[in-house]
């Protein structure tokens, strides 16, 4: 094959492969796909993987460049992560080298060799003893042999000054054979023949009938949808399938958002199991995160844990795939390579033939309907485990009620009552910041940001004014920037709001503030979290950071300062989002003996969600709400495309999304007849990039020609 050649992806954008010859001296049967290779690309190095071995090429034999180098003896992929990745870039429409980068851990990405981390280990020679005359001499010498001795696997070198080793010695032992080097990675723990490190709880009746559904169904594709209510001991029957698949000699993937990776979570996994757990998150380092990847690959992890972008690790036992919280929005990547975790590890488990379990209290709309459609396998449990209450839910209608700082007059009483009691109150607010915008009571100006269209919000301890949605920040003005009076009211609240006038309220109690600008500090959640445990009356205020993952036992009032936001948002995925955010944040209270209490502000406290909501139940919710979507012909029970068009002036993007929309033929199908006027039918979205503009449109085919409050008659 005189013109064989290597097909390569590239991470570029371009959505095509490319060719090179073999190095120099090689031919391509040293190749095989999942390979890395070094090639030069344009003037730069790139680092490629092999799709395939070609046996000719498009390009010119005399234009195809030889590539640099091979960086593997065989491919670090497992075949079936290949498979994903192709399938990955198919359906996302990604190029296909860019999303190989995605799912390769930095490092490979980067060049270095697929292999653990390398280190040198000093090991006392097998017949050496202490006694041996030649160290009679030498008392520091002996001291490190006998220290050498008591580690049979040898000590690593980074730990030689932990034990006062000292290098002279240690040379002097390694020349008199006494002592000998090996460089090797760090040994790997093996496999435990009994799994359980604490017994496992007996499963109430509606436990073991999801536990005995899913363990008849190891061994094959199907998902599972496990909704539980809060607290209904799910995390223990992912616990109880995970023992069942260990016992197996398989491996078990369990994917969890990013905010629920707090010591809680993760030492439930640790206390349960004699396991080698590979952890893999953000706060996870480079060299960390390959090592972690290379052992589930090569089989020397048993369990792994990770965020979003741990679904890309390749298993060589995959037995289980365990997605917690799956309605969870930080499963989808929303830049690079847009994917969505969740239908991601649904498409793993069908290729790797093992089943997919889904959890959660509020599962999406999405995976409700997939549920009772008889895509997946609807498991419940309605009860809490142990002897928790469910908490009672209380909607407040605040119309024509004068809101203090966004609390109402009997908001404050029902706070007041609790923490007399001896109990702690949870503040609900979804919205950082002092107050949303500043407001000029001269002339109705108001605070918005340069750069993207959205309102900035009010900062006042920064005294800064700061865009929530570019990060645009600029130091809040004295003057109205247009009619320079000084008369600036912020509008609204936030949490910062919120918390200074708690604090004036109830002097006697601390108020903690817990959202993303209090908490950047490294451990001040934990510290936190740590002081609201020990059980005295406080006050907790805070965004959706309070609303997952941790548990307040003593927290027994919820209160919920503004559900409006979700019932007006001109995203069809608001309600959903905000029924989840009030279920959740429930869920927090009233988990010990005590029962919690809910309350709910809002303009709208006859609205049919939220009534369906607090008085049937989430489930009641989805419903509801999956009957509106049908009606209004959204997902999903009909596809939306998302056009997006980003630009430096304001115009050129709002151009781009109007042009072809009004021109009679042509242009953009779906927007042939429709106007942004009508926020009924024309669901639009801001959003913004650093120092550009971007509008975007959903657009909705279906009701497209529908359309009679624009333009088009
Ligand atoms: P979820 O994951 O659904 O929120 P968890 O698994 O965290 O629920 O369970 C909530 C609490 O109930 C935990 O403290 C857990 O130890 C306890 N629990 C779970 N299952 C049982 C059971 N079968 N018997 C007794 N307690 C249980
Ligand atoms: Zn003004
Ligand atoms: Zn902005």
């Amino acid at each position: 094959m005189p013109n064989a050649v290597l097909r390569l992806a590239l991470p570029s954008p371009l959505r095509r492969l490319f060719d090179y010859l073999p190095p120099t001296g090689m031919s391509t049967s040293s190749f095989e796909p999942g390979m890395r290779v070094r090639v030069p690309f344009g003037r730069r190095e790139m680092i490629g993987v092999v799709i395939e071995i070609a046996n000719d090429s498009e390009v010119p034999a005399g234009k195809l460049r030889p590539a640099i180098g091979r960086l593997d003896d065989s491919s670090p992929m497992s075949p079936a992560l290949m498979q994903l990745c192709l399938w990955t870039a198919q359906y996302y429409q990604h190029s296909l080298g860019d999303t190989l980068s995605w799912a390769l851990p930095v490092l490979l990405r980067q060049g270095e060799p697929a292999q653990a981390h390398q280190e040198r280990f000093w090991i006392a020679a097998p017949a050496a003893s202490p006694d041996d005359p030649r160290l009679k001499r030498a008392p520091r010498q002996r001291e490190a042999l006998t220290t050498l001795a008591q580690h049979p696997h040898g000590v690593a070198h980074s730990l030689l000054s932990q034990l006062q080793l000292g290098r002279d010695a240690l040379d002097g032992l390694l020349t008199k054979g006494l002592a000998a080097v090996e460089t090797r990675t760090q040994a790997v723990a093996p496999r435990h023949e009994h799994w359980l490190a604490q017994p496992e709880l007996p499963l109430n009746t509606e436990q073991s009938a999801a536990f005995e559904a899913i363990r008849a169904g190891l061994g094959h594709y199907h998902t599972y949808l496990l909704a539980g209510v809060t607290g209904s001991g799910k995390t223990e029957v992912y616990l109880q399938l995970i023992h069942q698949c260990l016992q197996a000699g398989k491996q078990a993937l369990v994917l969890i958002p990013e905010i629920n990776l707090g010591p809680q979570t993760l030492s439930r996994f640790s206390q349960r199991f004699n396991a080698r757990i590979a952890l893999l998150h953000s706060a996870v380092n480079d060299r960390q995160r390959l090592d972690a990847w290379l052992a589930a690959r090569d089989g020397d992890a048993d369990i792994v844990i990770g965020t979003r972008s741990a679904l890309f690790t390749p298993l060589k036992n995959p037995g289980l795939i365990i997605i917690d919280e799956e309605h969870d929005g930080s499963y989808k990547q929303q830049e690079g390579l847009r994917y969505h975790a969740r239908d991601l590890a649904i498409v793993r488990g069908h290729q790797e033939n093992v089943p997919v379990v889904l959890g959660s209290a509020t599962p999406s709309l999405e995976t409700w309907h997939n549920a009772h459609s008889g895509r997946f396998a609807l498991l419940r449990l309605t009860q809490r485990a142990g002897n928790a209450q469910p908490p009672r839910f209380l909607r407040l209608d605040v119309k024509s009620r004068p809101l203090d700082s966004g609390i109402s007059e009997p908001l404050q009483q029902a706070i007041g009552q609790t923490l007399a009691q001896g109990q702690q109150v949870l503040v609900f607010l979804n919205r950082r910041g002092f107050a949303p915008t500043l407001l000029c009571h001269e002339c109705g100006w108001l605070s918005e940001c340069p750069r993207c269209d959205a309102r900035t919000t009010l900062h006042q301890r920064s005294g800064e004014l700061r865009c929530h949605h570019c990060g645009h920040v600029e130091y809040k003005p004295r003057h109205c920037p247009s009619c320079r009076s000084v008369d600036l009211r912020p509008v609204g609240a936030g949490t910062e709001r919120a918390e200074e006038r708690l604090r004036v309220l109830f002097p006697d109690y601390p108020v903690h503030r817990v959202d993303r600008d209090t908490t950047t500090a490294k451990g001040a959640m934990d510290r936190l979290f740590a002081t609201v445990h020990q059980g005295e009356p406080c006050i907790l205020v805070g965004t959706q950071m309070l609303a997952k993952g941790h548990h307040f036992p003593q927290v027994t009032l919820v209160a919920i300062l503004d559900a409006d936001g979700g019932l007006f948002s001109a995203d069809f995925r608001a309600p959903e989002r905000m029924a989840q955010l009030i279920v959740q944040v429930a869920g927090r209270a009233g988990r010990a003996e005590m029962p919690g209490k809910v309350i709910i502000q809002s303009h709208l406290a006859d609205h049919p969600l939220l009534v369906q909501l607090t008085e049937d139940g989430y489930f009641a919710f989805a419903e509801q709400a999956l009957s509106e979507r049908r009606g209004a012909g959204l997902p999903p029970f009909a596809h939306l495309a998302l056009l997006r068009a980003e630009a430096h002036k304001p115009g050129q993007a709002e151009d781009f999304s109007i042009r072809p929309a009004r021109s009679p033929k042509g242009g953009w199908p779906s927007m042939a007849c429709r106007g942004w006027s009508c926020s009924a039918q024309c669901l639009r979205q801001w959003s913004g990039v650093p120092g550009g503009f971007v509008r975007s449109y959903w657009c909705n085919p279906r009701r497209a020609h529908r359309c009679t409050g624009c333009w088009q008659q």
